[in-house]
């Protein structure tokens, strides 16, 4: 394809794109395709080429129908997967430059306006100038990152010897049942194995970390001739958007001698407000911070922020520093390639500029405020209602909820009965594409997650929701 193809080209996908997304509400959300309908619509590779108009065609076709609209206004789905259009466009410039992201040498722009852009992000949620950000893929690879980094801290570099299998103590990982599954993923992949991953019993009513069994883990721990190394402290948890005590989680991490990685993939996005930042007090206390911009924030996938303090031990854990890659600028440039994991990176930083020049914070911030308060009219309604249960308290945008249908004789639903009346009428709104929602778990009895926050989302779409909650939820 020549440049002049792509102009043509281009500006027929963008016009595309568009389409789809204003045509967002005439749509199901859920993608109404069975496993490997859309494969099937796939012949042998192509031997001959087709046209823009054509491909097009077969895009909308076979392929947008697969796509489950999580940009839909009635998506209330695990979380707010937003994809700000100012966002997308600087994505788009980041494919069109066509940069090599390996080195400050091989694209010192690609390095100096991530430094900037980080920065920018580090002020806009009220973290001090002691911390330093960079863009990963993903909160996953964040905390794994941090998860290293952490484990190299408490054997003092083992990897420079032989290793943390020549360490004397099993290294111990705390963190709490609500944790994301990739806080256990990065334990494994880091080498600690599921017998030192402790789960910290939380508070029953929050479901927050309980820094009282986080104090008494560490000590069974040390007296069992084993060495607590980093705690991993949620700042809104997966399943009921627990907030655990971040100040006291961090005074015994300081006293202790343990690293405490904040994962904050979800409610980050919320420090962008003010009023929302007693949500990670103490968080100066921490190690390491990760939250994800592609989450309620609308930066598109893929966009996480990584924070940490200690840099210099960051780039020992980290750098490599072969010979091909040596520069004259080297000692006075940041080296991305030595704060993480993948050593070509893409040029992320420009959807989140795109973002905050195009979008704005002040209208980034008034929306989120908007759905915070749709969230609480929600939980409102939920309360009030008779047979309803709001699960968990509202911290945030995800409203927790179980319906109690009533019995003839006033007798208690036993916890399977509830389960399956449960999952029966939200499986219902999901299969029919009127709106989507998320199951999970909480002590072992499933309860339903309204997670508020979709830009397109309007008090509307929140009212319609909870009407069609009632009058399914009351289909014998
Ligand atoms: C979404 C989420 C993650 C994982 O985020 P990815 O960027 O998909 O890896 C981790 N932790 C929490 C609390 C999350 O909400």
């Amino acid at each position: 394809m020549t440049p002049e193809e792509f102009r043509v080209a281009g500006h027929a996908l963008i016009d595309w794109i568009v389409d789809h997304r204003l045509a967002s509400e005439d749509r199901p959300v859920r993608a109404q395709v069975a496993p490997g309908d859309i494969r099937s619509r796939f012949g042998p590779p192509p031997t001959t080429t087709s046209s823009v108009d054509d491909l097009l065609s077969a895009l909308e076709r076979d392929v947008a129908p697969g796509v489950m609209d999580v940009q839909h206004p009635m998506h209330f789905g695990w979380f707010p997967s937003n994809a700000s259009l100012s966002s997308v466009l600087g994505d788009l410039a980041s494919s069109g430059l066509g940069g090599l992201g390996i080195s400050w040498e091989s694209c010192p722009s690609l390095t100096e306006v991530e430094e900037v852009v980080c920065d920018w992000m580090r002020q806009l949620t009220g973290l001090s100038d002691a911390w330093s950000g960079t863009i990963t893929d993903t909160a996953s690879t964040g905390t794994l990152t941090a998860v290293l980094v952490a484990r190299e801290r408490s054997t003092e570099l083992s990897q420079n010897q032989g290793g943390f299998q020549a360490e004397p103590k099993p290294l111990v990982v705390y963190t709490t049942a609500q944790a994301h599954s990739s806080v256990a993923k990065a334990a494994l992949l880091a080498g600690f194995g599921w017998e030192n991953i402790r789960t910290v019993d939380v508070t029953e009513a929050t479901q927050a970390m309980d820094p009282r069994s986080l104090q008494e883990a560490i000590a069974a721990d040390r007296a069992a001739g084993k060495r607590p190394c980093v705690v991993i402290a949620n700042v809104g948890s997966t399943g009921v958007t627990a907030i655990d005590p971040i100040a006291e989680i961090a005074e015994i991490t300081t006293s202790e001698r343990v690293w405490l990685h904040v994962d904050a993939a979800m409610a980050g996005s919320g420090m962008l407000l003010p009023e929302l930042r007693h949500l990670w007090h103490g968080v100066e206390q921490a190690d390491s911070i990760s939250w994800n911009p592609h989450k309620w924030m609308g930066t598109i996938l893929d966009c996480s922020l990584l924070y940490l303090r200690d840099t210099a031990h960051l780039t020992a854990v980290m750098s490599t520093n072969p010979t091909y890659l040596q520069s004259a600028a080297d000692g006075e440039v940041t080296q991305y390639r030595d704060w993480g994991i993948p050593l070509g990176r893409r040029f992320r930083a420009l959807k989140l500029w795109f973002q905050l020049e195009l979008d704005g914070v002040e209208a980034i911030q008034t929306r989120l405020r908007r759905d915070l308060a749709n969230a609480q009219w929600l939980a409102d309604q939920v309360e009030a209602a008779a047979d309803w249960e709001l699960v968990s308290p509202l911290t945030l945008q995800t409203v927790c909820v179980r319906h109690h249908p009533p019995t003839a004789d006033g007798s208690v639903r036993s916890p399977a009965e509830l389960d399956a009346h449960n999952q029966a009428w939200v499986h219902r709104i999901n299969e029919s594409g009127r709106a989507f929602m998320s199951t999970a778990t909480l002590n072992d009895q499933w309860m339903v997650r309204v997670s508020i926050g979709v830009t397109a989302t309007e008090r509307r779409h929140v009212e319609a929701l909870w009407k069609m909650m009632q009058d399914e939820a009351a289909v014998a």
